[in-house]
Formats: structure tokens, sequence, C-alpha cells
């Protein structure tokens, strides 16, 4: 990769989109730090330099579409921050960065700079990572920083941050379709206009990745479609991406190395389906197919969704937990589900389609009902809540805290989250939360700090991280059930004050 001269295009993005996380919940983790945690635990235990040559899955598609686009190999170079220093120079003409945080607006970042204070790391990092691509522009003077990526409408929202991190142009949403057109431009030294609307591609022509992608993550589908008016997905129909570049990106991932891989989508229970509806037989016949993929270890996943479970039977949830573990030893695979509130009637004014046909009023024993299913199935679910929804009341928290106590017995995690708006308008923070809010809080982590630990070391150890790495994440973990349950104590108390 070395070269005095410089790359055309550099890639990069920050260490937590970068690093070695073998599975996505470690990922998670990490991104989900703030500076409370010393740096060093950040980049020698949470977040290390990966052993393998990674890059964040939305790189990789833009690699893929310049590559389809008639650059060749050499003219494209992604690096993490630490070895841009060897691929940045004169003929640098392109830095492009990828980020899911720039201002710490994302509703993961609210919450845990809320509970925790300080500041998230990806913030933090993304601000380093500009700072060096600040220092190395001088030996690429006719270079220009490309900023996007899932947290590129943060700088979309504030200009003066865009210029104070010497981002030239921000692309917004997905870029396949004129990436190439984009960076063909700021090569050939043609006006671009500073704020730049990314062109999706249809899901059957999304181009298969050339390298492998942090985490291993492949996309089953892209979009939701369901309407939540919080959620950036909410308008996005759901599209499968073809099988074909679903295996082939698989096959990728394990001939690099990263043999566990992740099937992410916003629905993984809906891939295959239509609309709102279900077809569980098709992931199933994509999973043996994905299965066939020798070396392939676990297969994790991400979100889906309570009323999809609703539409797969027992039977078909433990076929399915079986086609995920493999022989990979995993005892318990998680799978993330949006309850947000046991108030129903909260959650349909939302403007969400998640309560399906389902009666607001009877939302919460729905939900729970469906945790229970694949608690019985073999998964552990991870239930998420958004505090704060518009319009949310004392009884809408007392209903979702009593739900939460009810629910805190079961081999599940719940992870509250606050509303984070997505039209611009101020976010919740820490003075916005109640006493209630706090209990609920606590509730919710006195169950996390019970099965956090296990489930994030079962997954380590199917995916083959060192014993030594999960030993000194257990002794990290236990540290911060100490600061957290104080932390809590402590803003519980300052809110009832
Ligand atoms: S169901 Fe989830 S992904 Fe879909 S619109 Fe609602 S919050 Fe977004």
């Amino acid at each position: 990769m070395s070269s005095s001269a410089g790359v055309p295009v550099v890639m990069t993005a920050d260490r937590t989109l970068m690093a070695d996380h073998r599975t996505i919940f470690g990922g998670m983790v990490a991104s989900s730090q703030t500076t409370t945690v010393p740096r060093a635990l950040m980049d020698r235990l949470l977040a290390p330099p990966s052993r393998l040559a990674v890059a964040p899955l939305g790189l990789r598609r833009i690699e893929a579409a310049l590559l389809g686009d008639g650059f060749s190999e050499g003219e494209i170079a992604i690096a993490p921050v630490e070895r841009l220093r060897e691929v940045i120079g004169p003929e640098t003409r392109v830095i492009a960065v990828s980020a899911g945080e720039a201002c710490g607006l994302g509703m993961n970042s609210t919450t845990m700079t809320a509970i925790t204070g300080g500041e998230i790391y990806p913030r933090h990092l993304v601000r380093e990572l500009m700072a060096q691509i600040a220092h190395l522009r001088s030996r690429a003077p006719h270079a220009k920083v490309i900023f996007g990526g899932p947290g590129a409408w943060q700088l979309v929202a504030d200009d003066s941050l865009r210029r104070a991190l010497g981002v030239d142009h921000v692309v917004s949403g997905q870029a396949e379709g004129n990436a190439a057109e984009v960076f063909h431009a700021a090569i050939d030294g043609d006006p671009l206009p500073t704020l730049i609307e990314g062109l999706p591609v249809a899901a059957s022509a999304i181009p298969a990745i050339r390298g492998a992608s942090a985490m291993g993550v492949v996309e089953l589908s892209r979009g939701c479609g369901l309407g939540c008016n919080y959620c950036v997905m909410g308008r996005e129909p759901m599209q499968d991406l073809p099988e074909e570049t679903i295996l082939a990106d698989a096959r990728t991932n394990v001939a690099a190395g990263l043999t566990s891989i992740g099937a992410i989508s916003e629905d993984l229970l809906r891939h295959g389906g239509s609309g709102v509806n279900v077809r569980p037989e098709r992931l199933m016949a994509l999973l043996r197919r994905m299965r066939e993929i020798e070396g392939l270890g676990l297969i994790q996943t991400d979100h889906a969704n309570i009323i999809s479970v609703a539409g797969w039977s027992d039977e078909q949830l433990r076929e399915l937990r079986t086609l995920m573990v493999g022989e990979s030893g995993a005892r318990y695979p998680w799978m993330n589900l949006g309850v947000e509130t046991a108030a129903g009637a909260l959650l349909a004014r939302s403007g969400s389609a998640k309560l399906g046909g389902v009666a607001p009023g009877d939302w919460g024993e729905f939900a729970a009902e469906q945790l229970r299913r694949l608690i019985r199935a073999g998964f552990v679910p991870m239930a998420s809540l958004m505090l704060r929804l518009p319009g949310e009341t004392e009884a809408d928290v007392l209903r979702t805290l009593a739900w939460v106590e009810r629910m805190s017995g079961e081999p599940l995690m719940i992870f509250p989250v606050l509303h984070a708006p997505i039209d611009g308008s101020p976010a919740p923070t820490r003075a916005d939360l109640t006493s209630t809010h706090w209990r609920l809080v606590e509730r919710c982590y006195d169950t996390n700090f019970r099965e956090v630990p296990r489930v994030f070391f079962d997954g380590q150890t199917a995916t083959g991280v060192p014993l030594a790495r999960r030993l000194a994440m257990q002794a990290l973990g236990y540290g911060q059930v100490a600061l957290w349950s104080a932390l809590f104590a402590w803003w519980g108390a300052r809110a009832e004050a």
C-alpha cells in the first residue's frame, strides 16, 4: 500500500468502524462508549486495530462501484487512520471519509452521553481522524475531502462544523449510483456542490463487495418502509438484495478470514416477504445456501420486528436458530427488536406500523409474548425501548416500567434509548428525564447487567476471540456495572429533587 506519491482515491473511516470487532455486539459496545472510558481501553481492548484489511460495508460498496466504473485497484486505497500517512501524497485527489457520527446526534450517542457523561467515542474519533487528514493534506494539495456514510446527515445540518472539520463536500444517502461520477469530477478538478445528494441504485444493481466488511456484515435487504416518523428508514421501502450478491459478499468475507458473518436487515424475519408479510421459507432457503460456504461459522444478525416474529411458527424459529448457529457452538444468539413502549396508543401516534393489526391496548402483552416465543426457540431477545417519544405522559412511562418489571425475570436484554428527532428539532437530553424514567432505566440495566456478560462472552467464544481478551472485557464490564449503578442512583435522585 505504501506510496510516497500517494494513491488517487483514499478511503477511510473512524476507528470504531474499522476495528477488530469479531461480533456485531462488540462493535455496538465499542460505539456506545464515551470518553469517560480511558482511551487506552478503547485502543487496546474495545476497538483495537484490525488484524485484517476491513472497511465499513458502505465504503466497500463505494469501492465496488468505482471498480465497476473503470477505476483500477491501484487507484484506490482503503486505510485506517494509522495508515493514512502511507497512502496520502501529491497524487491523491480524493480523501473519502465514512462516519456514523459527526456531531453525536444519533439515538445511541445522546442516550449514552446522558447516562455516563463525556463525549461519545465515535464523534471524538471522527474529530481526531479529521485532524489527522487536515495535517496530511499539506502533502496532497489537490485533494478534496468528501464525507459520507450514515452520519453524513449531521454535517448537512451543520455547515460550520463541516468547515471546521475540513470537509469540502458532503454526500448524503446511499451513493452507488453517482459515486463514480462525483469522484471523477473531484479528480478532474470540476466544480462540485458542497452538498451532494447520493443516488441509490436498485437492490438488483448493488455491486458485490471486493474486500472484507467490518464485522463481516452482509446486507440481506435495504430500507424498511414501516413508516415510523422518528426513523430515516420509515419511508424507504424494504428491498431484498439478490441472493447471488448476498452469497458473494458472504464468500468474500469468509475468504478474507472473517468467518463469522452478520446477516443484517432492518427486519431479518421479513427478508423474502413483501410489504409487511413474511415468507420464512425464503430466508431459510438463503441461509441453507450460506451454510454451503466452506468455513462459515456463526451467522449473526441485528434487527427484526415484533410483528414479523408473529408470522413465524415456533418450529420455524427453532430451525432459523439452528441455521444461524451452525457448528459455531454459540449458545445465546441474540436479535434486536423494537418494542419502543408498552403504551401502544403512544406508539400508534408515532406513525409506526410496528403494531400491525394489534390493538394499541394489547401491544405490551403481544410484544412480551413474541419475545417469550423467541426465548423458547433459543434466542436471547434484545428489546429496545424509546424514552420521550413525542406526546409521552407519566402514565405511559409507568406502563412501560411495569412491563419491564414483568419481563425482568426472562433471559433477555432491554435497552432504553432517547428519542432522537430526524427533522432537526432538539433531541431530549438528560434534563428531560424524570425520576420515573431513571427507575425504568435502572430496571432495564438490572436485567442487562445479568444477561449482557454471558451473551457477549458467548458470541466472542463462538467467533474465536482469544480468552485473555474475553476475560479482560468481562472485567471491564463489571467495572461499568458498578459505575453505571451509581450514576443511575445519582441522576434519579437529581431528577426527583
Ligand atoms: S420498523 Fe424500525 S426500521 Fe422500520 S421504520 Fe420503524 S424504526 Fe425504522
